[in-house]
């Protein structure tokens, strides 16, 4: 298949040549057409499989055609918002769809996209929502902001998109997208992208979406061939470090996301590889925007080596140079772990996923193992052979049955007769670890909307000393304080490798 099968305007088909693809991807292949022809979607496709194109693209054909349709735009004073509307779940994410807008709309001559996103300045917004617009990426809390003092409007919107809707409401989205939508006329398309649509995601598609085309390019069984997987034991906290060292220095290491459970955990551990010369930066959602923007920029431009981040702050990452991820704190929601093994082996590359896990973790692996149908490899390094025995992963419920590919040791769940078996991707709305539902009392500001489990209007802050920092040096914790991996249950937060204290990162330095 080719774009020019798909019935794209050439200025489309153009962008998409010159960014050097030929060849529409299955996730294209499948939804461009029904989009383009105005149909509602729903669809599962993972993160990689070119899926935000596949919503782009139709969404940039649409404002092709109603060009020279833009004499009302024009009046004077007349605010008329944008004609296509894509709601994401993080800051990251909406970035990264306005730079594909950008991409594929580069031959659409006077193309207007905007982002509103938390964390940053609102006037610079304001002004862009009350002049000319085509496409507007947001993420739901700010929008929601912006309709309630009426400086948002919506009511020319042609498309709807929602990407990963799943994750919105897990971040508990779930009324802002409806009053949203509300907002937006009911003769709109809307393109819903979701892992699931079980449970409350698909109770909010029958309600946002008509007659919509089922599209499945099924994400969570992928074998992910070009990412090798690897399961490290570690006896504790102190082999875990080792093991991650060992790792870091390995001479194919080009840049690494390392994943940590927590927002604290990840300034910890970016503090302690700088303190060992590495250039390292730590990201995740308690950091103001203009700092994330900066060290993303810094991993791109390969001043940064290594990145220690949380989930939320790590989604839409799209660095080729990745070679590595090393999940150092597990996840806590299985699909996560597709997440975040999916920020290596990008454009085509090979890329090696490693983790780190202690005894206390089998639950998860198991989880993981379950969900992926895939056992990950146990693998050892020679010198740092765990002292304890393997724990072993009890196999899934004799029933259980699983259609992927099986590779590696252990377990073989596809030999398994049985009912099938169904992982629960849909766990609903359990807080995240790393969304910081615990008090921060070393920033002495609560939980944002768009990362924390506390509902919250997704505001501006900045934290108190904010102004004095450089860009990628952060502000030590204050010893004592509480730790979310605690569950905020009050006790003294306990660092990972037992290391009390705090030592300042000292940013890019080596
Ligand atoms: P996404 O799933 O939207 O995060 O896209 C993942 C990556 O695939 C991005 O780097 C895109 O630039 C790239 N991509 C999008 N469409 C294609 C295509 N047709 N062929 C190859 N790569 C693509």
């Amino acid at each position: 298949m080719s774009f020019d099968t798909l019935g794209l305007h050439e200025a489309l088909i153009k962008a998409v040549t010159d960014s050097g693809y030929d060849t529409p991807t299955e996730v294209q292949g499948k939804a461009i057409p029904p989009a383009l022809a105005g149909r509602d979607l729903m669809v599962s496709s993972s993160t990689g499989s070119g899926k935000t194109a596949s919503f782009i693209l139709p969404a940039l054909q649409r404002i092709l055609a109603a060009r020279g349709d833009n004499t009302k735009r024009r009046e004077k004073g007349v605010v008329y918002g944008p004609r296509i509307l894509v709601l994401t779940p993080t800051r990251e994410l909406a970035m990264q769809v306005a730079k594909a807008a950008d991409t594929y709309g580069r031959h659409a001559q006077g193309l207007r996209v905007a982002t509103v996103v938390g964390g940053v300045p609102y006037p610079a917004q304001i002004k862009a929502l009350r002049g000319p617009l085509d496409i507007l990426i947001s993420t739901p809390g700010r929008l929601l902001d912006h309709l309630q003092t009426g400086k948002a409007v919506l009511e020319n919107v042609e498309v709807l998109v929602l990407d990963e809707a799943d994750r919105m409401l897990d971040m508990g989205f779930i009324e802002d997208i409806q009053t949203i939508a509300e907002h937006v006329p009911q003769s709109r398309q809307t393109l819903m992208y979701s892992a699931t649509f079980a449970g409350h995601v698909g109770r909010l598609a029958q309600s946002l979406l008509k007659d919509a085309e089922r599209i499945d390019v099924s994400s969570h069984t992928d074998t992910h061939e070009n990412i090798e997987q690897r399961l490290h034991w570690a006896d504790n906290s102190t082999h875990k470090n080792a093991l991650l060292d060992h790792i870091l220095t390995e001479r194919d290491m080009e840049q690494a996301v390392v994943f940590t459970s927590t927002q604290r955990d990840a300034d910890w551990l970016a503090d302690r590889l700088a303190d060992m010369g590495h250039a390292v930066a730590s990201l995740h959602g308690g950091m103001p925007q203009g700092r994330r923007n900066r060290v993303l920029q810094g991993l791109r431009t390969k001043h940064l080596r290594v990145l220690v981040a949380t989930d939320v702050a790590a989604r839409g990452i799209d660095v080729p140079s990745i070679s590595h991820v090393i999940n150092y704190g597990l996840p806590m929601k299985a699909e996560d772990y597709v997440h975040r093994i999916g920020r290596t082996g990008r454009a085509g590359r090979n890329g090696l996923a490693v983790t780190l896990a202690e005894r206390m973790d089998t639950g998860m692996i198991r989880r993981i193992q379950q969900f992926t149908t895939q056992n990950i490899p146990v693998a050892i390094v020679s010198g740092l052979e765990p002292k304890s025995p393997e724990p072993k992963i009890f196999a899934p419920r004799p029933e259980a049955k699983f259609g992927g590919k099986q590779f590696g040791r252990g377990n073989d769940f596809s030999k398994r007769p049985g009912k099938p078996f169904a992982p629960r991707r849909d766990a609903g709305f359990a807080p995240r670890r790393d969304e910081g539902f615990a008090p921060r009392r070393d920033q002495g500001f609560p939980p944002r909307r768009d990362e924390a489990f506390a509902p919250r209007r997704d505001q501006v802050f900045v934290p108190r000393d904010a102004a004095a920092r450089g860009p990628f040096d952060r502000k030590p914790a204050e010893q004592g304080a509480f730790a979310a991996r605690n569950g905020g249950a009050g006790k003294p937060a306990p660092r990972p490798g037992g290391k009390p204290g705090f030592k300042p990162q000292r940013g890019f330095s080596r």
